[in-house]
């Protein structure tokens, strides 16, 4: 029986060019993004610039994780203590928790098949809750369709804002992810698409709402230093009026991440690469079953979703347990209590009274979910893949028999 043993948490080193640059920043002593020298531009705001051009958005901000990039992303939008704020319940859990941190209330939404967001059940709990902003998480990067999206936020009167942590260089119809709402929030965690160990962006085109998160960010009155800010008068309206939150990114990070950003389409072709092939085994396995993306999607394959429905879902973890006796990582979305990463809506207790919402829970009583590293060979996604074929066959096998 094959075995497969590399680990599914193992990223690529950095960069030669960055882990340099970062020896040099180390030499500088210059950490902080705002200890530059006269007329020095930080690595911090260099990177800016560099991701709004890559983004095609004007306005571009650094902060120390994609969660607080969520929170402030949030503030700025407008959010206030008390208000609600629809999301999708397919989520991670930053998404509730920076929320939470503002003191507003998640409003959960259903989740299809699909994995994306429920069309008719947005609209419902935009109407019944009178919420005025929606978080969207574009979930392990499936994109929904974004026309509708913005038709139905367009016509209620809400502002969207895009939690883009699995969709970085993704695009719908051509456009990217995170260009179609108010503001887009991007994480640069080691498990994301740029690796900085922690780290997040937050991208917008509209002045004011940069100029209020720079504030946010932590800038002190040091905002004319940074890479891809609005004009200086976009922040006198509000400069006073808005509290520093102290949630910077640094000189030394921002450099690891500049070299990465340069071969980012590149790696999203390796994902690519990989999650085809794992795509296509999996396709033609029996008791799994691939959900078919829209060909208005193009996603970045940096993990794989699927159906296990050959066999009863309370042989799903016997299921999970032979693959990873083979070395194979899957996480499931139906386990009753969360597991590292995979957190299901009804363990954020915090919330309070947490709703129904059966088509979410049937969808991810039957999903898997595997992270492909970048660090695997396009040899070793066929041997994941065949050995999550043949425990999926030999189960709906032993179940069909049975
Ligand atoms: C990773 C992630 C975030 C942000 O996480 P940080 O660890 O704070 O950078 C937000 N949303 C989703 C869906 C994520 O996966």
């Amino acid at each position: 029986m094959k075995r497969f043993n590399k680990s599914f948490t193992q990223q690529e080193p950095i960069p030669q060019r960055g882990v340099h640059r970062a020896v040099q920043v180390l030499q500088s002593g210059r950490l902080h993004r705002y200890n530059t020298e006269p007329n020095e531009q930080g690595e911090t705001a260099l990177f800016e610039a560099e991701y709004a051009q890559y983004q095609e958005a004007r306005y571009c901000l650094a902060v120390t994780s994609g969660g607080q990039a969520l929170q402030i992303a949030l503030r700025a939008a407008g959010v206030c203590s008390g208000d609600r704020v629809l999301a999708n319940a397919y989520t991670l859990a930053p998404v509730p928790g920076a929320i939470y941190a503002v003191g507003a209330a998640p409003v959960l939404v259903e989740i299809g098949d699909d994995w994306l967001t429920d069309m008719d059940d947005l609209r419902e709990k935009a109407r019944t809750t009178g919420a005025r902003y929606l978080l969207l998480s574009h979930m392990r990067g499936h994109l929904a369709d974004m026309e509708s999206i913005c038709a139905l936020c367009r016509e209620l009167g809400i502002v969207l804002i895009e939690d883009c942590a699995h969709t970085m260089g993704a695009q719908w119809r051509g456009e990217k992810s995170g260009n179609f709402g108010a503001v887009a929030c991007f994480s640069t965690q080691t498990y994301k698409h740029l690796n900085s160990g922690e780290g997040g962006i937050i991208t917008t085109n509209d002045a004011e709402l940069a100029a209020r998160a720079i504030v946010l960010s932590g800038s002190y009155m040091l905002y004319e230093r940074h890479g891809a800010a609005p004009p200086v008068d976009a922040f006198e309206a509000i400069r006073l009026d808005t509290p520093n939150c102290s949630a910077r990114l640094d000189n030394l990070r921002a450099a690891i991440l500049r070299v990465q950003l340069l071969n980012l389409d590149r790696q999203i072709e390796r994902w690519n690469l990989r999650y085809q092939i794992v795509e296509n085994r999996l396709r033609n396995s029996s008791g799994i079953r691939i959900v078919e993306r829209s060909l208005d999607e193009s996603y970045v394959g940096s993990s794989i979703q699927f159906h296990v429905e050959g066999f009863p879902v309370d042989r799903i973890p016997d299921f999970i347990g032979n693959c990873q006796k083979r070395g194979v990582e899957l996480k499931w979305f139906g386990a009753d209590k969360p597991v590292a990463f995979t957190s299901r809506y009804d363990s954020w207790r915090y919330l309070g009274a947490l709703p129904e919402l059966p088509k979410t829970l049937k969808a991810l009583s039957t999903t898997c979910d595997m992270r492909i590293p970048l660090t695997f060979s396009e040899e070793d996604c066929g041997t994941v893949a065949d050995i999550i074929a043949e425990e999926a066959a030999c189960q709906a096998q032993s179940a069909s028999s049975a």
